[in-house]
């Protein structure tokens, strides 16, 4: 799910329903409350719907049912007591008649028993009236709840009285016409009539509210049928709406984990076969843990890429300088360091240097400047151990305190020993404290970057010292013919740009064999040392000298003047006149002779001028050695000139 637009509603509404920015264990809590919601809807719609048939059930089994049982008893008992009277009419003896109200009578206290059972509730006993056996015993409710049983009760009961009144009335009329005191049997039906007609308005009453009765209980009857098909077509309805709302934000949900998870594991996979894109991003579609994860993951392999990219860019730098100008840089750019110094560790294992920034005077150091000459003063060197006053201190005696900044010296291991120091400084604010969270983080991060660097530092130095090694002349330690080859062209073209002159001595110690002939060939190389030191100290440092061969030397004077090489080989020459060469037991005196020529102006040739500068060398050596000439075409006796 892409990061919302501001307004973009629908999506933000989305975010929200799906959980995706709460945290993993809020997500799964919101879903359990969410599946709780769900089964308590459920449940509340059956409940609900259990409720009403109960009511609904309660109205026809405890109300109905019994008030209509009742209620038929009442249409039997009116039925039987219309036939009694229909008996007494009819009967010609006072016996019959007299047995026939009798069980009217009993039907009427029925009567009145069923009535006040229907107006009051509770339970009635129902006897034969032949047998004087019970029945039935009925229990009823009251119908004073129901408006309808009210109405019914209003009319029925003074009904009742009417009958009792009309029955006695008649039963009366009868006796006496029995007794012959009453004759007109006319007014006898007419009390029957009368008699037929109440017992007929009860039993028309009490029909029309069994019918009522009956009305109700199946009405109740289909509406329980009613709520049932409701109830359960509204639990399926919400159960489907409730499956299919949980499926789709467990795949939402479980989408939102499983898609940046997968991304993460192919990355990883990726990383471990070699086969991977550095720059590819994992999106970030949370602001879960997931989210946190992917951002965590992208800064990780930002820094891979960048620690990759590193090591491949100062791989392919031409020197040591680049490297550490590009470490250098690293620090400022990508871990916004900007106070700190690379030392490098000189391969006498005494002097120690700083190589970055560049041109930093010792002036600017923050520790004492003897760590300089006697590089084991520096505890990181020493020790090899990361140095650092923000973990203690004043950890180190050489550290200017006075500085009022904190360091962290971090050793470079190369090759097993300690090839290097890098000084990071940190300078607490005025007044406030160091965070010192902050630095341990900048620290972490360059550490990883020296680590990196390690490999190549160490690679460049072996270099350098193998390339050191192949221009130079073990013995003496200087330049050796192979540096000429190599570094000619860089000479001649700087002369030749600045327009100045190149002068070229080329100096041969006179009979030289003699040494090794006399006091043996060890003698001879101390000799050979001492001759080239003695040339150094007499040439500018900027001037090269160079072993030309056995006991030959060449100096190149850079940047002088035509005429000036003269003098400085004859000052040699001098210096080596005066020189007592000290030699076990003794000392020893050797001369030197030399050839001086100029480029460009013997020859615009750099070649021929060396040659030149021999050729006069041997005219110095023919002329009796211990002595310089310099070049005149009158010496060369080649086609060329
Ligand atoms: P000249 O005055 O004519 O130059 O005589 P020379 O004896 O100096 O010249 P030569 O060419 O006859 O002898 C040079 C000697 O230098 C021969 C060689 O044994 C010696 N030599 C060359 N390289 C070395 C070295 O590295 N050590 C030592 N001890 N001797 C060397
Ligand atoms: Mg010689
Ligand atoms: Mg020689």
């Amino acid at each position: 799910m892409q990061e919302c637009k501001r307004f973009n509603l629908g999506c933000r509404l989305m975010r929200l329903l799906t959980f995706i920015d709460l945290p993993i264990k809020k997500k799964f809590r919101l879903f359990s409350v969410g599946v709780l919601f769900w089964f308590l809807v459920m449940a509340s719609l059956t409940i609900i719907g259990m409720a009403s048939i109960s009511i609904r059930y309660d109205k026809i089994i405890n109300n109905a049912v019994p008030q209509d049982k009742v209620v038929q008893k009442v249409i039997r008992n009116l039925q039987a007591m219309n036939i009694d009277a229909s008996g007494i009419l009819k009967a010609q003896d006072k016996g019959a008649v007299t047995r026939l109200y009798d069980l009217t009578s009993r039907r009427q206290r029925d009567l009145r028993d069923f009535s006040s059972a229907l107006a009051l509730g509770g339970a009635v006993n129902d006897y034969s009236h032949d047998t004087g056996k019970l029945l039935e015993t009925l229990h009823t409710t009251s119908l004073n709840e129901d408006p309808v049983g009210v109405d019914f009760l209003k009319e029925f009961s003074p009904l009742l009285d009417d009958i009792d009144q009309a029955y006695a009335d008649f039963y009366a009329y009868k006796l006496e016409t029995l007794a012959g005191e009453a004759a007109n049997g006319e007014q006898l039906e007419a009390r029957f009539v009368t008699l037929e007609d109440r017992m007929g308005a009860a039993s028309q009453l009490s029909i029309d509210f069994s019918l009522y009765l009956s009305d109700l209980y199946h009405s109740s009857a289909s509406r329980i049928v009613e709520i049932i098909q409701v109830t359960v077509l509204t639990v399926i309805g919400v159960l489907i709406i409730a499956v299919f709302l949980l499926l789709l934000f467990t795949r939402w949900i479980s989408q939102a984990l499983a898609k940046p998870i997968a991304e993460i594991v192919d990355q990883i996979h990726s990383v471990g076969t070699g086969d991977v894109d550095l720059t590819n991003k994992i999106e970030i579609t949370s602001r879960d843990e997931i989210g946190t994860l992917s951002q965590e993951f992208n800064t990780l392999m930002d820094t891979v890429y960048s620690m990759t990219m590193f090591k491949r860019v100062i791989e392919e730098d031409a020197t040591l300088e680049d490297v550490y100008a590009r470490i250098g840089e690293v620090f400022h750019r990508e871990l916004n360091l900007d106070d700190f110094v690379i030392y490098e560790v000189m391969d006498n294992q005494r002097d120690m240097t700083p190589v970055y920034p560049m041109a930093f005077g010792a002036s600017e150091m923050s520790c004492s400047g003897e760590i300089l000459t006697n590089c084991e003063l520096c505890r990181a060197k020493k020790t090899g151990h990361e140095i650092s006053s923000v973990a203690y201190p004043q950890v180190c005696k050489q550290f200017k305190q006075e500085t009022g900044k904190v360091h962290v010296c971090m050793p470079m291991i190369i090759g097993g020993r300690t090839g290097g120091v890098v000084q990071f400084l940190f300078e607490p604010g005025k007044g406030s404290e160091l965070d010192v969270q902050k630095v341990q983080g900048k620290i972490f991060k360059a550490e990883a970057y020296i680590k990196q660097a390690l490999s190549v530092i160490e690679a460049k130095r072996l270099m350098h010292t193998l390339r050191e090694s192949a221009l130079k002349d073990p013995l003496t330690g200087l330049y050796n013919r192979r540096f000429l080859q190599d570094h000619a062209n860089h000479v001649i073209s700087g002369v030749l740009r600045r327009e100045t002159c190149l002068g070229l001595i080329m100096c041969d110690l006179d009979y030289f064999k003699q040494v090794n002939d006399e006091y043996g060939h060890d003698v001879g190389d101390l000799v050979l040392k001492e001759t080239s030191q003695l040339i150094y100290k007499n040439v500018r440092d900027t001037d090269i000298v160079i072993r030309f061969g056995g006991e030959e030397f060449l100096v190149l004077l850079v940047d002088t003047n035509p005429g000036d090489a003269e003098v400085v080989a004859e000052k040699i020459r001098k210096t080596f006149d005066e020189n007592k060469f000290k030699i076990p037991n003794g000392s020893l005196k050797k001369t030197l002779s030399l050839g001086v020529s100029e480029f460009p102006v013997d020859s615009d040739g750099f070649w021929q001028c060396i040659k030149y500068a021999d050729v006069a060398l041997y005219k110095a050596k023919d002329g009796g050695r211990n002595q310089s000439l310099r070049f005149d075409e009158a010496m060369w006796e080649g086609e060329q000139f």
